[in-house]
C-alpha cells in the first residue's frame, strides 16, 4: 500500500511538473515572440546603420545653419514645440520618423550655443574633436563606476587626473572625481570638508551623523555662487549659519573682513565671479586658513582654467594651498556638457565622504571611478575631457582661454566707444555693462537685443543697478562676431530710447 502510494505520488509529481514546464514554456515563448519582433527591428536598425546616417546628416544640416540663424529660436519655432505634446505612445514607433521630428521641430527651437554670438550665462562652445569623441564613445556606452566595467574609462580618468594636477600645479596627492557639473563638484568638495573637519574632532560623520555633532562654521563671500548655497543646504550646514564676508566693488572677498578662523571652518572661495569674472585673493586667505586648520574649497567653474595658462595664471595665485577645487569642462574649456570635475588634495576625506559598498561590487587595484563621485553608474565623460586636453595641449589651453579674455577685452572696448559703461575690470571673460539708463530701459534694451536674434545676452543686478551680463565662452567667437554684436547693442538702445 505504501509502495503503491509512493510511486503514485511520484507519478503525479512528474506529470505535474511536466504540465508546469509546458505552461511556463508557453508563456515564455509568447513573451519571446512579441519581444522578438522589437528585437528584430532594433537589430535591423543597428545593422543597417541608416538611423545613424540620418542623425549625422541632420547634425551637419544643423551645424551649417547655426552661423546665420537667430541665436535664440523664433516665436514660430517655440510655438511648434507643442507638436511634442501628445499621449505616451502605446505601440513602438519608427526610428527614422523620430529623428525627423527632432530635427524639424527640435533643431530650430534650440539655442545656437555653438555659433559665435551667444554670450548668456557662462555656456561654453564645443571643440570639434570632443564632439566627435562623444559620438564614438556613445557606441561604447561605457559605465565608469568600476574598473571592471570599463578599463579604458578608468585609464583615461586616471590620465586626466594627472594632467589636471600638473596643469593647475596642484599638490601631488590630489585626486579627481568626474561629475556632471560644478554644482555636483562643489557638493563633493564640501562633503569631503565636512568629513575631514569632523574626523579631526574624533567625530565619525558617516556613522554618527548630524545629531549631536559639534557645529562647523561655513564662511563665504556675499558674491558666492548659488550652487555653493545649494550644496551647503543639501549638506545640512544650514543657510542661516553661513558667515558672509563683504566683497569689494569687483565682487572679491575682502580678506581683511574675514572673521577669525579656526579648525571648524569651511571657507568657500571663488575663481571667477559669475558676473565680473573676479578672483578672490587666494594666497592671503589660504595661508590664514592653513594656519587655523580650516578647509578651503575654491569654486572655479569657469575661472580655474586661468590657472592653466601662463598669461592669466597670476589671477589664481595661491590656489594650490586650498584643499578642494571645482571646475567645469563644459564652460571655458569647451568640452560637451555634463563635464564637472572635483579636485581634492585629501583623498581619504573625499573617498570617506563618498563611501559605498556592496557584496557584488568588485573593487580593483586600478581606478574605480565611483569612489570619487556621488554616482555609481556614470557615462564616460572623462574621455571627452581627455580628448580636449590631448588635442589642446597646455599651449592650446593657454591659447583658448587667453583668446576668450582677449575677445572680452575687445567687446568691452567697443562697447565703451559706443557710450556703454563697463562696470568691472575685465580680468577674464566676463563683462558687466551699464546702459546708463533706468533699470526699466535697460531691461527693454536686453529684450530688444535678444529679440534681434543677432546675439544673446542676459541681464543681472550689479551693485543695485540693472546691467547686461556678457560671457565670452566659446572658441568660435571671432572678432567680427564681437563687432556685429556691439552693433546689435547700439541698435537695441536706439530703438528703446526712441520708443520712450
Ligand atoms: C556655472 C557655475 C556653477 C555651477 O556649475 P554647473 O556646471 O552649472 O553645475 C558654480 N559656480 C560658478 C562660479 C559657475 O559659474
Amino acid at each position: 500500500m505504501f509502495e503503491y502510494g509512493y510511486s503514485n505520488f511520484l507519478e503525479s509529481l512528474v506529470y505535474g511538473l511536466l504540465l508546469l514546464i509546458l505552461i511556463i514554456t508557453n508563456i515564455y515563448l509568447e513573451r519571446v515572440n512579441t519581444d522578438m519582433s522589437l528585437r528584430d527591428k532594433m537589430n535591423a536598425e543597428h545593422a543597417l546603420k541608416s538611423l545613424y546616417d540620418e542623425a549625422r546628416d541632420y547634425a551637419f544640416d544643423y551645424a551649417n545653419a547655426v552661423p546665420e540663424r537667430n541665436v535664440f529660436p523664433s516665436a514660430e519655432a517655440i510655438s511648434n514645440l507643442n507638436h511634442f505634446v501628445e499621449d505616451m505612445p502605446i505601440e513602438n514607433g519608427d526610428g527614422s520618423e523620430i529623428l525627423k521630428q527632432l530635427h524639424t521641430l527640435g533643431s530650430p527651437a534650440s539655442v545656437a550655443h555653438t555659433g559665435g554670438r551667444y554670450f548668456g550665462y557662462v555656456n561654453g562652445g564645443i571643440i570639434p574633436v570632443t564632439l566627435a569623441t562623444k559620438w564614438l564613445t556613445d557606441f561604447w556606452d561605457q559605465n565608469t563606476a568600476l574598473y571592471l566595467m570599463s578599463p579604458i574609462a578608468s585609464k583615461l580618468e586616471a590620465v586626466c587626473e594627472t594632467w589636471l594636477k600638473q596643469l593647475f600645479c596642484l599638490p601631488d596627492e590630489t585626486v579627481a572625481g568626474f561629475v556632471s557639473g560644478t554644482s555636483s563638484a562643489i557638493f563633493c568638495g564640501l562633503a569631503a570638508a565636512r568629513f575631514r573637519l569632523y574626523d579631526n574632532k574624533g567625530w565619525d560623520f558617516n556613522r554618527q551623523g548630524m545629531n549631536g555633532a559639534p557645529a562647523l562654521r561655513v564662511i563665504t563671500g556675499r558674491e558666492t555662487h548659488g550652487a555653493v548655497v545649494k550644496a551647503l543646504a543639501l549638506l545640512g550646514f544650514g543657510l542661516d549659519n553661513i558667515e558672509y564676508v563683504d566683497c569689494d566693488d569687483q565682487g572679491r572677498i575682502c580678506a581683511e573682513k574675514l572673521p577669525a578662523l579656526d579648525d571648524r571652518c569651511v571657507l568657500v572661495l571663488q575663481a571667477g565671479n559669475v558676473s565680473s569674472g573676479a578672483f578672490d585673493p587666494f594666497d592671503e586667505i589660504c595661508t590664514q586658513a592653513a594656519d587655523a586648520g580650516a578647509w578651503v574649497h575654491i569654486d572655479g567653474a569657469f575661472g580655474l582654467w586661468a590657472g592653466g595658462t601662463t598669461q592669466l595664471r597670476h589671477l589664481t595665485k595661491g590656489m594650490d594651498k586650498a584643499q578642494s577645487w571645482s571646475v567645469d569642462g563644459h564652460k571655458t574649456l569647451n568640452t560637451p556638457y555634463d563635464s564637472g570635475i572635483l579636485l581634492c588634495a585629501d583623498k581619504q576625506a573625499l573617498t570617506g565622504a563618498l563611501q559605498a559598498s556592496g557584496a557584488y561590487l568588485h573593487f580593483s587595484e586600478n581606478r574605480d571611478g565611483m569612489h570619487y563621485t556621488p554616482e555609481m553608474s556614470r557615462r564616460a565623460r572623462a574621455v571627452e575631457l581627455w580628448a580636449a586636453l590631448k588635442y589642446l595641449g597646455s599651449k592650446g589651453v593657454d591659447e583658448l582661454i587667453v583668446g576668450l579674455h582677449d575677445r572680452a577685452v575687445q567687446f568691452s572696448n567697443e562697447l565703451s566707444q559706443q557710450g556703454f559703461s563697463i562696470l568691472n575690470d575685465v580680468v577674464f571673460n566676463q563683462i558687466v555693462v551699464s546702459c546708463n539708463t533706468s533699470n526699466t530701459h535697460t531691461e527693454q534694451i536686453i529684450q530688444s537685443i535678444q529679440a534681434s536674434g543677432e546675439c544673446w545676452v542676459g541681464g543681472s543686478m550689479w551693485q543695485g543697478q540693472k546691467v547686461i551680463r556678457i560671457s565670452v565662452c566659446s572658441w568660435v567667437t571671432s572678432e567680427s562676431d564681437i563687432s556685429r554684436s556691439v552693433m546689435a547693442f547700439v541698435a537695441a538702445r536706439a530703438k528703446t530710447l526712441k520708443a520712450s
